[in-house]
């Protein structure tokens, strides 16, 4: 049975008050789904970019077991279709909090903000930087070079990861200036992520 109220509240099925909009936690039935929920909501977390790592766990964990398909066999096939793809969507939303990046950019979204198709733009002296350091990488053989590029890129990834965290936590988000800064960083620290991950590959390449 899937229950025909979007309203949370209590369930009307055991009584109990709900926290999932799609979902009782206590009894497990369904309710109907409320429209572009985003995925914060989808997990009753708070929207926030400080998210508390061990309740996205268990958060997640608990609604995968209540989602689980198998648990609904004897609802029916379109229960138990239901549950399927809301078990889908618990899936896209876990992936996208539980990375910083993706966190990032969907409380962007969320705010309105523009999307790196709409403003591709990095700070200035940025691309230069990141094309020397490309090379740098490109070049290096050995692991002393790797290493040595490491310790720039590194810090320098950690500290645009903090610009970020700073912007999305700071009062004003999401003043409009702010999500436009936050887009700009959120540019850079894709570079920077990328970059890491090649050191790290091409130094794990070397020690294989
Ligand atoms: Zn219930």
């Amino acid at each position: 049975m899937i229950e025909e109220t979007d309203n949370p509240g209590d369930c009307n099925t055991c009584g109990v008050q709900r926290e999932i909009p799609y979902l009782c936690e206590a009894c497990g039935v369904l309710t109907r789904e409320p429209a572009r929920l985003d995925h914060f909501a989808r997990m009753g977390l708070p929207r926030t970019f400080n998210l508390d790592r061990e309740q996205l766990e268990t958060a997640y964990l608990k609604l995968s077991r209540l989602l689980h398909p198998d648990r609904r066999v004897r609802e029916g096939a379109a229960v138990q279709t239901k549950a399927m793809v809301l078990s889908a969507r618990l899936n896209e939303a876990y992936t996208t909090l539980k990375d910083d990046i993706a966190r990032a950019e969907h409380l962007l979204a969320l705010a309105g903000g523009p999307s790196a198709d709409d403003d591709k733009r990095t700070p200035p002296g940025f691309l230069l930087e990141q094309l020397e350091l490309r090379e740098a990488a490109e070049e290096a053989t050995d692991a002393a070079a790797l290493e040595a590029l490491q310790a720039k890129v590194v810090p320098a990834a950690n500290a645009a990861r903090a610009r970020v965290a700073e912007l999305l936590t700071g009062s004003c988000f999401p003043d409009k200036e702010l999500c436009a800064a936050l887009r700009l960083e959120l540019n850079a620290l894709r570079y920077w992520t990328s970059l890491t991950t090649e050191l790290e590959q091409k130094l794990a390449a070397l020690s294989a």
